[in-house]
């Protein structure tokens, strides 16, 4: 069977022009360190991982470090991590305080009944199961793209800069896995779409593999990954599948945003309505193809 990867870092109307090409080698980077799992028989799911905690690590994305803080101050991130093989999933929302809330999403996954935890007992649980806390410090990043300024709007998607990742494995098992800072200037405790399952991400081996950018609150209202893995069951390639869903997402909600795909094949696709996406993925050579 053959292994496959892709990544992405996020949609947005002001991607500017200076973005460009730290998005590019950020995705480059992920993309790399997952195919690497995937090429030394790692799993899908270790390869999801291993992509999503290198754009973690990136201060150019809202995921992890350089995080946005919310209102007031604090960053809270959600994460979902999903396993196409038997459809269980682990997420956190928003948890503060640790470098690698994907990472945390799939304790959640293997070492609980639950499957998805918030706030301080995802903090609480983070840290019995040896997880390092870091200072908000550590993660805020200071950054030189203005906010979107007052009054903007709703139809302007402002930089989130989320990450995600698929990756289907030599055993023919798919995984999908999202995080993010969630959307910039947020209200203490909002949570998007990207820790809800079927929203921000999702993984079954026999339809396919899906991950989500863009602002939440219309994401959730079109169930976007779930939908669009179904629109790929019913026969779409998945760059059919990723336009179709993406234009239905304007359409029925006027929302914005993009989305990654993958059959069970290993193809991908992905599509977007912002003015830019980052995103990556890997040709069965082994070359790396990026855009932004
Ligand atoms: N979907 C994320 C959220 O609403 C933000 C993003 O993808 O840019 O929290």
């Amino acid at each position: 069977m053959g292994i496959s990867l892709i990544v992405h870092s996020g949609a947005g109307d002001d991607i500017h022009d200076g973005l460009v090409e730290p998005f590019r080698r950020g995705v480059i980077e992920a993309a790399k360190a997952g195919w690497s799992v995937l090429q030394n028989g790692g799993s899908a799911l270790d390869a999801v991982e291993m992509a999503v905690r290198v754009m973690e690590d990136n201060p150019t994305f809202d995921a992890g470090r350089g995080s946005f803080p919310n209102q007031a101050g604090e960053i809270e991130m959600d994460a979902i991590l999903m396993d196409g093989a038997t459809l269980n999933n682990g997420a956190v929302a928003a948890i503060q305080r640790v470098a690698h809330p994907i990472s945390v999403a799939r304790l959640v996954m293997e070492r609980t009944p639950h499957t998805l935890l918030v706030g301080a007992g995802a903090e609480a649980f983070a840290r019995s199961m040896g997880v390092p806390l870091v200072p908000t410090e550590a993660l805020l990043v200071e950054r030189n793209d203005a906010p979107p300024t007052a009054g903007v709007s709703g139809s302007f998607l402002p930089v989130q800069d989320t990450v995600g990742a698929l990756a289907l494995d030599a055993q023919g098992h798919l995984a999908a896995a999202t995080s993010t800072g969630g959307m910039r200037d947020k209200m203490p405790g909002r949570v998007g779409d990207s820790p809800i399952i079927g929203c921000g991400a999702y993984a079954d081996d026999s339809i396919g593999a899906a991950s989500a950018t863009g602002r939440g609150e219309d994401i959730m209202k079109v169930i976007l990954c779930k939908s669009a893995c179904d629109l790929m069951a019913g026969g779409l390639f998945p760059q059919q599948a990723a336009e179709s869903i993406i234009q239905y997402l304007a359409r029925r909600v006027n929302g914005q945003g993009g989305i990654i795909l993958m059959n069970p094949q290993g193809e991908v696709g992905c599509a977007y309505n912002s003015l830019r996406m980052g995103r990556a993925w890997v040709n069965p050579d082994g070359e790396i193809v990026a855009f932004v």
